[in-house]
């Protein structure tokens, strides 16, 4: 074992190709100037991850290629500090949670705080980084990371919860993107963890109610929350919301889905001079309805990531008022990840936020 305290070689998820995984031994990486080197304690999956490890994102340059390693919701210690990184309090022995974005930090977007639109997005050359979609990210025992990318958390949360820090800032960045005025009422497309997140933010933020569109199992666990729900399988998701809302639709409306038509529909179940947010990535066209939107002037928010917002949600979660315990169902090691993946993938026993533990 060297002096940083890590062995020398590891265990590391490797894409080989769509849809095609293997866990391999790889050297353990040396951090370099102002990164840490992390053992990983939890790495959640996410949608995104689902869509990077199909291929789908692959126009996109997510990953760029193979081998390609995933990963960009994880909670971990830091083991070992690259130069420059212990004399800005990031030392041995941290328990940090870690995020995907690491903006360059000197460009127009950077300065202004919006590093999730760094204008040099895809130069680590530049020291720009998106860790788990085109840098190598942190489905691995030890995982090497800009300092910008993670946060120191308080003794009072698990590193399970850590893990959940991530997913949990971006749902906040969206409620906060979207804006919640005092007794508003919500509608929030997508009983996923983005859902059951974003619904609580907003109802930390000064909704008086929240209603939660979807379907399936996860809507069961919306309704054992405490949010009201309504099941688009059944009924027209839309003109439901309405129906609860004397005809008027939600004052705000967060989709968390973006998938067929959901965009327009969070339009259609939107008030007038309402706001419609979207969080998840859409990958098909959808039209939306255009003259609503000018005749009832309404606000359209696109959210990409989490700028600013890991700092906010972390004491959130340590002092209990955001509970992301509920939406973590499963753990796995990593190398039961294809176990992990399609228990993810098919919602297998109720799963939300799967958990993978490659130092098990
Ligand atoms: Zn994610
Ligand atoms: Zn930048």
């Amino acid at each position: 074992m060297p002096a940083n305290g890590a062995p020398t070689e590891m265990d590391t998820l490797v894409l080989l190709g769509p849809n095609e995984f293997e866990v391999q031994k790889a050297p353990v990486p040396e951090p370099g100037h102002h990164e840490v080197l992390c053992e990983v304690h939890s790495v959640a999956i996410c949608g995104t991850d689902k869509e990077i490890i199909s291929g789908n994102f692959l126009k996109k340059g997510w990953p760029r290629g193979y081998p390609y390693t995933p990963g960009h919701e994880w909670s971990g210690v830091i083991v070992a500090a690259g130069e420059g990184s212990s004399e800005l309090g990031f030392e041995v022995g941290s328990r940090v949670t870690g995020t995907a974005h690491d903006g360059c930090g000197v460009c127009r977007m950077c300065a202004i705080g919006r590093y999730n639109l760094c204008d040099n997005y895809g130069h680590e050359e530049r020291g720009h980084h998106h860790y788990g979609h085109y840098s190598i990210g942190a489905m691995r025992q030890f995982h090497n990371t800009s300092i910008k990318s993670v946060f120191k958390i308080p003794d009072t949360m698990t590193l399970e919860q850590a893990a959940l820090v991530d997913a949990s800032s971006i749902a906040l960045h969206a409620v906060k993107r979207v804006g919640v005025g005092p007794g508003e009422v919500g509608a929030i497309i997508g009983p996923g963890a983005q859902g059951l997140l974003a619904g609580q933010i907003a109802n930390l933020l000064g909704a008086s109610r929240v209603i939660i569109v979807g379907r399936g199992e996860r809507l069961k666990t919306a309704a054992k929350m405490g949010f009201e729900i309504v099941d688009n399988s059944k009924t027209d998701g839309p003109e439901a919301v309405r129906a609860l809302t004397d005809g008027k639709g939600a004052h705000f409306t967060v989709d968390t889905a973006a998938r067929g038509n959901t965009p327009a529909d969070a339009v259609s179940m939107t008030r007038k001079g309402g706001r419609v947010s979207l969080i998840g990535v859409p990958l098909e066209p959808c039209v939306l309805p255009l003259q609503r939107i000018v005749f009832e002037e309404m606000d359209f928010f696109g959210v990409r990531a989490n700028p600013g917002t890991c700092d906010e949600v972390i004491p959130l979660i340590a002092e209990g008022n955001l509970d992301v315990d509920v939406v973590t169902t499963h753990r796995f090691p990593l190398t039961d990840f294809a176990e992990a993946y399609r228990t993810f993938t098919e919602r297998i026993d109720g799963a939300i936020k799967v958990l993978i533990q490659p130092n098990l």
